[in-house]
């Protein structure tokens, strides 16, 4: 297939209305929140955070020196404590974990787990400034950001179980991310933490009111935000405002709301000399590179390409691992092909068969898993309008041959063959097979070879065909 791959079909979700929180700035009152549309609980946004920090738990250097935790949790505890009682919802788990990356960086995942990393100590210069930061993130725990973000992602791969595998790859990013992603979710975490503009500004609003009452003065938040951008391009401080866009003014607009606010008795700081020396005695901090290294074992969601398209691809191994996508299927493939995650499939491709051709994008050789949403739960229907859709993409697919009906994994299934002109020349043979998840979502499993090379890949295409088992149901 050339040009735009079928895993960009279930990305083009409907663009809704957005009901985001306002912040209404009175005369002279304080930032007034509203939560933005969510339609989870808050109750799943604990189970959803509680599985993505069991993950995040697992992949990253955890402190457990416990100057340092309990130091960590006492700051927390005390913003906790001053957090509008309106917004804390007595579901949530709150956690503070210190983690050894150099990178300034701290996120917050639904329903309450933090963890800050020891960059963000060492950027800091008094503990007003770290505090500002967890200020921020448990404004976006209270707000439910995370949540939110899937409500209007639509995506219907966001299914509670499946997310917080997405979360948890997202947070630890990179290889090791990806190699979550393989595992347990398709890597949409990026698109649940990253925040828009507007839920920044109110964490940081919300953030500023929270530091106030905990005895902190706002203003530490804004020098914060002001070394972070100081650092950006630097080892760090990218990564902390890839997920946290900088709405602009945000110096301005946090003394502004600084102004409106009363610091309570101040916090006693005394601790934060006396816990930057117990990071001293830690070992050396790793940067999230050495870390995703350390841990990577497959899944290289973020590679452009396998090889060279156009050179010969080899015969597949006679070896086969199983690997997993999502809570959805899965599925023994042959060992020397390699694993492609994006937000919505799985391509396994062998070498030479995925990669840039002529500035164009193309896929070869392989196979493909995916979902698209359906609006129907007659099968045919479903899959004509996916393969519709798919058309539309490649407009110079051609059907083969009937559609027949067969099994996929114990289930009634579509097969449709297709044709297709090749990126490399001549034609290339595409086999569509397509069943229903048992929330009605469409799960599609196709393969793409040259005419030349469809032989040398049919039977690891049956046999990859055969090995499919779907185990979404809970
Ligand atoms: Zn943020």
């Amino acid at each position: 297939m050339a040009g735009m791959p079928f895993s960009t079909i279930a990305t083009r979700t409907a663009g809704l209305a957005l009901v985001l929180a306002l912040w209404v700035p009175g005369l002279s009152a304080q930032t007034t929140f509203k939560l933005a549309k969510n339609k989870y609980t808050p109750q799943q946004d604990v189970e959803l955070g509680r599985e993505a920090a069991a993950e995040a738990r697992q992949q990253y250097p955890v402190i457990t020196d416990e100057r340092i935790t309990r130091y960590l949790t006492a700051i927390g505890d005390r913003l906790v404590e001053a957090a509008p009682a309106s917004l804390k919802d007595p579901v949530y788990e709150y956690s503070f974990t210190p983690v050894n990356l150099k990178e300034i960086n701290a996120f917050a995942l639904p329903g309450g787990p933090m963890f800050v990393n020891r960059g963000m100590f060492d950027a800091a210069a008094s503990e007003g400034e770290v505090a500002g930061v967890m200020a921020h993130e448990l404004a976006h725990v209270l707000l439910r950001h995370g949540t939110a973000n899937a409500t209007r992602a639509q995506n219907p791969w966001l299914q509670l179980g499946q997310m917080a595998g997405a979360i948890g790859g997202a947070v630890v990013g990179g290889a090791a991310g990806s190699a979550i992603a393989t595992s347990s979710q398709f890597g949409l975490g990026t698109l649940l933490l990253k925040y828009s503009r507007d839920f920044e500004k109110q964490a940081d609003l919300l953030g500023a009111q929270i530091m106030a009452r905990a005895g902190y003065d706002p203003r530490a938040l804004a020098r914060m935000f002001e070394t972070i951008a100081r650092e950006a391009g630097a080892s760090g401080g990218p990564q902390w405002l890839s997920s946290h866009p900088d709405p602009g003014n945000r110096t301005q607009y946090i003394t502004r709301e600084a102004e409106l606010l009363t610091v309570a008795t101040p916090a006693d700081e005394r601790g934060f000399p006396t816990a930057k020396a117990a990071f001293a005695s830690l070992p050396a901090p790793r940067s999230m590179a050495e870390t995703a290294k350390a841990r990577s074992t497959e899944g290289r969601g973020t590679r452009t390409s396998v090889g060279t398209p156009g050179l010969p691809v080899p015969p597949p191994s006679s070896q086969y691992r199983t690997i997993a996508g999502g809570g959805v299927f899965e599925v023994d493939v042959p060992t020397n092909w390699t694993v492609l995650t994006s937000s919505t499939s799985v391509k396994v491709v062998p070498e030479n068969g995925y990669g840039e051709l002529r500035g164009e994008s193309v896929f070869s050789h392989g196979v493909e898993f995916g979902i698209a949403r359906a609006t129907t739960r007659d099968l045919q229907r479903a899959t004509d309008e996916w393969l519709n859709a798919v058309a539309r993409q490649n407009p110079e697919l051609r059907a083969a041959g009937p559609q027949r009906v067969v099994r996929l994994s114990n289930r009634t299934a579509i097969s449709t063959p297709l044709v297709n002109p090749s990126p490399l020349g001549g034609q290339e043979r595409v086999s569509v097979f397509t069943t229903f998840l048992s929330d009605g979502t469409l799960f599609y499993y196709l393969t793409i070879a040259p005419d030349r090379d469809a032989d040398a890949l049919d039977e690891a295409f049956r046999r990859i065909g055969a090995s499919i088992h779907l185990t979404e149901a809970r």
